[in-house]
């Protein structure tokens, strides 16, 4: 009976024609996958992605080099240095970030008393060299510059969960 069975199942072609009813099923299903780079898929307001320095809307910058995140930063990323500006405020005069020590936990972020070092979405910063991924001020302030409008719908997103 069973060699009967093979042998009807093998002249009918059912394997075929069950594997192809499969395929014509999820031919006409909504698609899982997405183009990358053309099509992105959502990101939630948490995510951590590379890091920026804000300002406030003044052009001011936010960071007032208390170096809570320097001090809380695991993987000792983080370098500040400080002086006094002329007007008594307290700014930093060298803000780098190792980025290839960086585990992206996040602590810097929760640390800053005035929300000026996040981690913002962008995730696309892949370099070809190591010295391309030490970033300093410069660079994230202009981050910072950058994504503000994205950073503070964020924050602003989150902050009923902080
Ligand atoms: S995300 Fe974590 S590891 Fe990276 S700089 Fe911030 S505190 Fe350090
Ligand atoms: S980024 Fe925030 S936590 Fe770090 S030194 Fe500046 S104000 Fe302090």
């Amino acid at each position: 009976m069973g060699y009967l069975s093979r042998t009807a199942r093998s002249f009918l072609l059912s394997e075929l024609v069950s594997g192809m009813s499969v395929t014509l099923k999820a031919f006409f299903k909504p698609k899982a996958t997405i183009n990358y780079p053309y099509e992105k898929g959502p990101l939630s307001p948490r995510f951590r992605g590379e890091h920026a320095l804000r300002r406030y809307p003044n052009g001011e910058e936010r960071c007032i080099a208390c170096k809570l995140c320097e001090a809380t930063c695991p993987a000792e990323a983080i370098t500040i240095e400080a002086e006094p500006r002329d007007d008594g405020s307290r700014r930093t005069t060298r803000y780098d970030i190792d980025m290839t020590k960086c585990i992206y936990c996040g602590l810097c972020e929760e640390a800053c008393p005035v929300d000026a070092i996040v981690e913002g979405p962008n995730y696309e910063f892949a370099t070809e060299t190591r010295e391309e991924l030490m970033y300093n001020k410069d660079k994230l302030l202009a981050n910072g510059d950058r994504w503000e409008s994205v950073l503070a719908r964020r924050l602003e997103l989150d902050a009923p969960y902080r």
